[in-house]
């Protein structure tokens, strides 16, 4: 067994202690810090030897290769002198745009510093296997230094750009690549499933979509796992190891099944409950999808790989490709296989019965034309030695390696782009449609196939009669139907919809992503009724709550809603009546509400109400029902004494929001391209990354006033300074030319974790605001929501984005604090959409809209500061409405461009103008004004008429204003006039060909919006 590879890289994470600033300020010798921690940490585990590698030249390689583009441009000045220029304040700054810094002023004493690694000593020592004990160690060191409440340190005071614990781990990653000697060699590899978005736009219900995201993360995550159990975390650069809830799971079921002690396990679940955001013993499997299907790998050379099982047979780098793509289908193939397998285990699935035993019975048919060989998702791979850079000249042991590399993983993506690759063609489709014809089941077709109904494109071997009294003849109606009426399934399709069964996903997610439990996972799904019905819930929950005080009240209210309960009864039977757990987060937040209503009958009635099985049967489907279930609100909202008390009942909706967004240009920011991507020049960004007088001067090279630069060189007594000051110059007007700086592993390690903890962050956001999460990946999500909560989530979640904690341009858990996305931006794309339109349709829509609208469109702005016109690209909202199809859509800007929280400032406008109208201040009439009157608008602010276009828009709002008092009609007024025309005096903005006015724009989302909040037809 090779335990080398674990020893160098705990080394690694040992190699600079975290109280490496505190020890510089102190002048204290942070080398026999190091040694002490470490010896402290692994004293007496598998791990101790690694104590006499901190200093090992390939340790020391890796942590200058690992380092980022600051400490580069320091050491051209000083070498690797740590006395020259010092600085003895310690900052934290975000290295994507150091203009944000925090001041790190707590100090914590070095004996509980020793009580940490002691901790951590205890946890490391209990586990005896080498490989798993580094799993161990990294999983949980920077987790309890935080959870200690100790504050986040840089690795090097002058170059505060980033955490002691980003270096030390990024280290680890660049070990990697020295692990045959002190120079680098090593291999980058790239693995993409493609067509994703089409994968799961094939989805009639809200339990296929998310079904097909997770299969997809779980498709993925199943690939990178095969080298990051044997080789480690360290190997995942983009996305991360760290905070992944899905690594944790496959970390903490390798445990167990390794026997580790139940008090490692215990500590690692811990872990993964606070800082993954996920809980393993409530939930069995990760949460959310939260797998990108693309990452990046750093893999040692074939000659070190080699000596690993299972990569012992790998004899060149098209082999390691090969590999990839052949355990990708093999994972496909062990997926097919098993959920025949449950399927034939008919005492398992008893309520499925028959229609498990025919599944599987096709299923396995179908492999004769190669449906278990062809995963639905197409996999990619690049594998690229270092060795090939020396083609392009470029020295193997400089600095710059790593970003050379990823420049030479865009030239071989780009040259080998994915063809539309569609699944269909590895199938033997020509076989199955003209010569072994299946018949499917339970109706045969007339015309010997016919296609899925799902995906429209393969042909169904689950056909359902599309006449109700027959399809009840094949399911019992107790029942809840895996299939719906009329639907038809290919076997690709059919598997997914198997898979929203708990009881087939179980066994497959323990086989894939190993078992940490024998409870049936918690993953129950609900429908977009569901959804859609919510505000309505929560606010006759909050009236039941508020009327608990009044006997007689809340009597009455159980009356109602008993007379209800009544009907459904008599319309759709008793079992229309069943009630399910709740699934949502919200849901389980309004079960907690609901308890404390003291009335008993009261309770009963809104839990039942609230967890109605049947919901769209009952609320939406049955057009008796659903207008006696209108007029209750209407009864309770207009009723004298009832109103008074609690809020007004939200009415019900039969349209629901698809809220997508994705991160602009993360392409270039994973490049360095920080102009770009994160909207600050070179030039401030060198300036600000540096501090002290090395930091003077930069600031004298950038301005050319090289004597003064000199003079303080030579007051620092540098040698040879201007042959350093040429050579820097150099270095800053190459960067400057490319308008990006040289990317890092320190660099990525913190845009990886920046997006793991936007990806945890979203998921709640979207929790709190009554959603279901169907994607979190970083930057990019994918969720389904009421109409009434999406505008609120959307502000949320820009905001959240860049700012995320009190701390300008970090987050923050305990005392610790990591840099956010800042001055990045992200574009949305929210669809309003009818509970009956097509699901594949909306969702393509909705992709699409965010495409080619939201990211192609360009907002001009004043920029105050610098007194100029100011471009802000993408950084937009699309908001379209759909009636049946028809589509209408609205832009809006989520940002000004100058880094400031005033984020979706416009989509507050677009909530508080529609609070004045319900409040019966403005008309409805207004918006109807607005949107007939928009060419006068917009020709008036195009021409600059601001005088004339303020007295339009005051006559527009005088027409229409119902406050009856002359001063406050007044006031009011004149606060929207005002508003519009200072705030919002952007004129144009572009997208294509078309012009359309901001102002106009804020109107006609008023409009959409406002039509899909009361979207019942
Ligand atoms: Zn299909």
């Amino acid at each position: 067994m090779n335990n080398e590879i674990y020893l160098l890289k705990s080394a690694c994470l040992f190699h600079d202690p975290p109280t490496k600033a505190w020890d510089i300020c102190k002048g204290r010798k942070h080398e026999e810090q190091a040694e002490k921690i470490a010896d402290k940490v692994l004293k007496d585990s598998i791990l101790e030897s690694a104590i006499f590698e901190l200093n090992n030249i390939k340790v020391r390689q890796s942590d200058y290769l690992a380092s980022s583009v600051d400490r580069w441009l320091l050491s051209k000045i000083v070498s690797e002198d740590f006395h020259k220029f010092p600085f003895k304040k310690i900052k934290i700054k975000n290295i994507f745009n150091p203009s944000f810094s925090q001041e790190v002023k707590d100090e914590i004493a070095n004996e509980k510093v020793y009580e940490f690694a002691e901790a951590l000593n205890k946890i490391v020592k209990s586990v005896r296997d080498t490989r798993l004990a580094y799993h161990v160690l990294y999983a949980s060191y920077e987790p309890l230094w935080i959870k200690n409440g100790f504050p986040s340190l840089p690795a090097d005071t002058r170059t505060p750009s980033h955490s002691v614990f980003d270096h030390n781990y990024a280290t680890a990653s660049m070990i990697n690549w020295f692990l045959g000697g002190k120079n680098p060699k090593g291999i980058l590899l790239y693995i993409d499933l493609g067509s994703v978005q089409r994968f799961i736009a094939h989805s009639r219900k809200l339990s296929d979509l998310w079904l097909s995201s997770y299969l997809a993360s779980v498709l993925a995550w199943s690939v990178f796992w095969i080298f990051v159990r044997i080789l480690g975390p360290d190997i995942m650069v983009l996305p991360t190891c760290r905070g992944n809830s899905f690594y944790y799971h496959s970390l903490i079921s390798e445990l167990i099944a390794n026997g580790v002690d139940k008090s490692v396990i215990e500590v690692i679940k811990n872990i993964s409950k606070e800082f993954a955001g996920y809980n393993p013993d409530e939930d069995n499997i990760p949460k959310y999808a939260i797998i990108p299907t693309t990452a990046t790998l750093i893999l040692p050379e074939l000659n070190e790989l080699k000596k690993l099982e299972p990569f012992r047979e790998l004899r060149e780098l098209k082999d390691l490709e090969n590999f990839v793509s052949k355990r990708y289908e093999e994972i496909w193939n062990k997926i097919y296989d098993k959920i025949i397998e449950v399927c034939e285990c008919t005492n398992m699935l008893g309520e499925l019965g028959d229609l498990a035993t025919h599944a599987g019975r096709l299923l396995k048919e179908c492999k004769k034309f190669n449906f278990d060989k062809t995963p639905p998702l197409p996999i990619r791979v690049i594998a690229l030695s270092t060795d090939k850079l020396t083609e392009f000249d470029v020295k193997e042991d400089s600095y710059d390696l790593y970003h050379n590399m990823f420049k030479l993983l865009a030239y071989e993506e780009g040259k080998r782009k994915i063809y539309k690759f569609r699944p269909e063609e590895n199938l033997d489709l020509y076989n199955m449609t003209s010569q072994h014809i299946l018949d499917s089941w339970p109706i045969k077709s007339k015309r010997g196939f016919e296609y899925c109904t799902v995906c429209g494109s393969l042909p169904a071997i689950i056909s359902l009669p599309s006449n109700e009294e027959e399809y009840t003849k094949y399911l019992d109606i107790g029942i809840e139907p895996i299939f719906s009426l009329g639907e038809r399934f290919c076997p690709l399709c059919l598997i997914k919809r198997l898979l929203t069964k708990e009881k087939i996903l179980k066994p497959i997610i323990d086989e894939l992503l190993g078992k940490v439990s024998d409870n049936l996972p918690s993953r129950k799904f609900i429908s977009v009724c569901d959804i859609t019905l919510m505000p309505f819930k929560k606010t006759i929950v909050m009236k039941g709550i508020a009327l608990n005080k009044d006997t007689e009240l809340s009597e009455q209210l159980s009356r109602m809603i008993g007379n209800i309960q009544k009907e459904i009864e008599e319309t759709l039977g008793k079992e229309a009546m069943k009630v399910r757990e709740p699934i949502l987060n919200a849901e389980k937040f309004l079960l907690e509400k609901i308890r404390e209503i003291s009335h008993i009958d009261l309770r009963g009635q809104l839990v039942c109400l609230v967890f109605l099985d049947n919901a769209e049967s009952i609320f939406m489907k049955d057009f008796k029902l659903r207008k006696a279930w209108i007029k209750l609100i209407r009864n309770i909202n207009n009723d004298g004494k009832m109103r008074k008390i609690g809020g007004k009942v939200e009415s019900l909706n039969t349209y629901y929001a698809i809220v997508r967004s994705d991160g602009d240009n993360l392409g270039k920011i994973i490049r360095g391209e920080i102009k770009d991507g994160f909207r600050v020049e070179v030039k401030d960004y060198l300036f600000n990354i540096l501090e002290g007088d090395s930091k003077e001067l930069i600031n004298y090279i950038l301005k050319k006033e090289r004597e003064k630069a000199k003079e303080l060189c030579k007051q620092e007594g540098i040698a040879n300074i201007d042959e350093k000051i040429e050579e820097i110059s150099k270095f800053i007007d190459y960067l400057q030319n490319i308008n990006g700086i040289f990317i890092s592993p320190s660099y990525h390690c913190a845009l990886s974790r920046a997006l793991m903890n936007n990806a945890t962050r979203d998921a709640k956001i979207i929790d709190e605001h009554n959603g279901l999460v169907v994607y979190s990946g970083g930057d990019d999500l994918l969720a389904v929501m009421p109409v009434k909560d999406c505008l609120n989530a959307v502000k949320k979640l820009r905001e959240k984005f860049s700012f995320p904690s009190e701390h300008e341009g970090f987050d923050k858990k305990y005392n610790y604090i990591t840099p956010s996305m800042v001055t990045a931006s992200r574009s949305f794309s929210v669809y309003l959409t009818h509970y009956m339109f097509p699901m594949y349709a909306a969702i393509n829509n909705s992709a699409t809209l965010l495409d080619e609208l939201a990211k192609k469109t360009n907002w001009p702005f004043k920029d105050a500061l610098h007194d100029k016109e100011a471009i802000v690209e993408k950084d937009t909202l699309v908001l379209s409405y759909s009636p049946r199809g028809k589509e209408l859509n609205s832009l809006l800007p989520l940002s000004t461009g100058s880094p400031n929280k005033k984020f979706a400032k416009t989509l507050e406008y677009v909530e508080k103008l529609l609070l004045d109208i319900e409040d019966g201040k403005f008309s409805v009439s207004l918006i109807y004004d607005f949107y007939s009157n928009f060419q006068t608008i917009k020709l008036l602010a195009v021409n600059d008429k601001k005088t004339l276009l303020k007295f339009f828009l005051r006559k527009i709002f005088e027409k229409n204003c119902e406050i009856k008092d002359e001063q406050q009609k007044h006031e009011k007024i004149i606060e929207w006039t005002e508003m519009l025309t200072e705030d919002y005096n952007a004129k144009e903005i572009k997208n294509g060909a078309e012009n359309e006015l901001l102002l106009n724009q804020l109107f006609l989302t008023l409009m959409l919006y406002r039509s899909g909040l009361r979207g019942i037809e």
